[in-house]
């Protein structure tokens, strides 16, 4: 069964493109860009290894560009570029799946020191060559760096914690070297007692960073909008308030980072969720046209075509708009949580990542093809085939909507599957134990004939 592996936009773009879907020649050239960046990203995730499993699947992302390369070298594959897109998809879902399982956390939530930390133990193990956590020092020195300003400018910590934090910032900028010294010298015991270091002080550091997410959270949940959104909001408030050198530099950066990562997250986030066609209809064009007409008046605010009083009042105006569009996003998305089986979970992936643009086609093709005839499943199926052939969004929306009233109905129905005694969840016969609880399969796993 074909794996469902959320991509990023651009990867699935150049995928269809092969596939047939778009510039051809343009998607070759890119391939090869991202050849280029995938030798970044080994020398960037490599060097250690976690488990076994990490080895082999290491090990397959190389031989599969070799593959790749090899096709990328020949006329006859050039001609014919849908020819590569599997082994294209499954490098690429690879990669995603090595680094999803590398930037979770393991001793640090802060990436960078996660893998400085994973590196050091690596090295301890003899899973990794000397120089690879010399190689991370920097990454996670610049991590250091990036949480200390954020927390030197945050307002409402206490002094106390304040007082607390610097302390535990210098206690990690002291020990990350001496990591890279004691796996330099080979001394286990010196590096064991550096990596401990390192994990206590930046466990000091972490209520940062977990006071930081909290506050996100609480603003986000207030107005529907990303954290980012703050620092708009700050930009009208010093055009209200503050004098054109204090506003100036703040509206620069609004311009080129924090709009951007605005419609980063918001449009997405609109386009991505699986809701009720008729809304989706709806919040898709009143979000662009918040996010255009907050972009419109910053820039008209730079340029000097209009007065800050009144750009304060529109971009407050259209932060509004967007906020009430994205409330209802939020209160119309499909309930995910809601999902009882592996197959209604698969089916869900594909159907959201198909509407976010990070599936490519290829995929859902694959997934008809495989699909068993079950009667119970053939309303969802018939409406993803549609969509195949007609790609409008609003038959994935209507396709998620019939998979949540299958809800009721499917526990006794679906043959290929177990299921779970405990939660009622329906697995895979190949699934040994429940994916949602975790219960073991009872055996035999055909539950219904026991
Ligand atoms: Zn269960």
């Amino acid at each position: 069964m074909i794996s469902v592996v959320v991509l990023s936009p651009e990867i699935v773009t150049i995928l269809n493109a092969l596939a047939g879907d778009g510039d051809r020649e343009a998607a070759l050239f890119a391939i090869d860009a991202q050849r280029e960046a995938a030798r970044d990203w080994l020398a960037r995730w490599g060097g250690y290894t976690i488990d076994e499993q990490e080895v082999e699947q290491f090990n397959d992302i190389g031989l599969l560009w070799g593959e790749i390369e090899k096709a990328l070298a020949s006329a006859m594959v050039r001609m014919q570029p849908e020819r590569m897109v599997p082994a294209l998809y499954q490098v690429f879902s690879l990669m995603v799946l090595v680094q999803e399982a590398r930037e979770r956390p393991h001793f640090s939530q802060h990436v960078p020191i996660d893998d400085f930390l994973m590196a050091g133990v690596a090295c301890g193990l003899g899973r990794a060559n000397v120089d690879c956590v010399a190689e991370r020092l920097s990454a996670a020195v610049a991590c250091v760096d990036e949480l200390e300003a954020r927390c030197e400018t945050a307002g409402g910590l206490e002094d106390a914690v304040r007082a607390d934090l610097a302390l535990g910032f210098a206690a990690l900028r002291g020990a990350l070297p001496v990591v890279v010294e004691s796996a330099r010298n080979r001394d286990a015991a010196a590096l064991e007692a550096a990596l401990a270091r390192v994990k206590a002080a930046d466990e000091v550091v972490a209520r940062f960073t977990t006071w930081e997410r909290n506050e996100a959270w609480m603003a986000s949940r207030a107005t529907s909008l990303p954290a980012v959104a703050e620092r708009v909001r700050a930009l009208i408030e010093a055009l209200r308030t503050d004098s054109v050198e204090v506003w100036k530099p703040l509206a620069d950066e609004v311009v080129s980072r924090h709009l951007p990562a605005m419609r980063g997250e918001c449009r997405p986030k609109t386009a991505g969720t699986l809701m009720p066609g008729r809304i989706r209809a709806t919040c898709l064009p009143a979000v662009d046209a918040a996010l255009e007409g907050a972009e419109t008046v910053v820039v008209d605010l730079v340029t000097g075509a209009i007065p800050p009083e009144r750009a304060a009042q529109t971009l407050e105006a259209e932060l509004l708009e967007l906020s009430a569009a994205m409330s209802v996003v939020e209160r119309h998305a499909f309930p995910s949580d809601a999902l009882f089986s592996r197959r209604a979970e698969r089916y869900w992936a594909l159907l959201s990542g198909l509407l976010a643009g990070t599936i490519p086609a290829f995929v859902l093709r694959e997934a008809l093809g495989e699909s068993t005839r079950s009667e119970v499943w053939a309303p969802v199926v018939d409406l993803m085939a549609a969509y195949a052939v007609q790609a409008d969004p609003e038959l994935l929306c209507e396709a998620a909507e019939r998979i949540l009233t299958l809800r009721m109905s499917l526990e006794e129905q679906d043959e290929d599957q177990w299921t779970c005694r405990a939660c009622g969840f329906g697995n895979d016969l190949t699934d040994t134990s429940c994916g949602k609880c975790g219960m073991e399969s009872v055996t035999p796993k055909w539950g219904a004939l026991s």
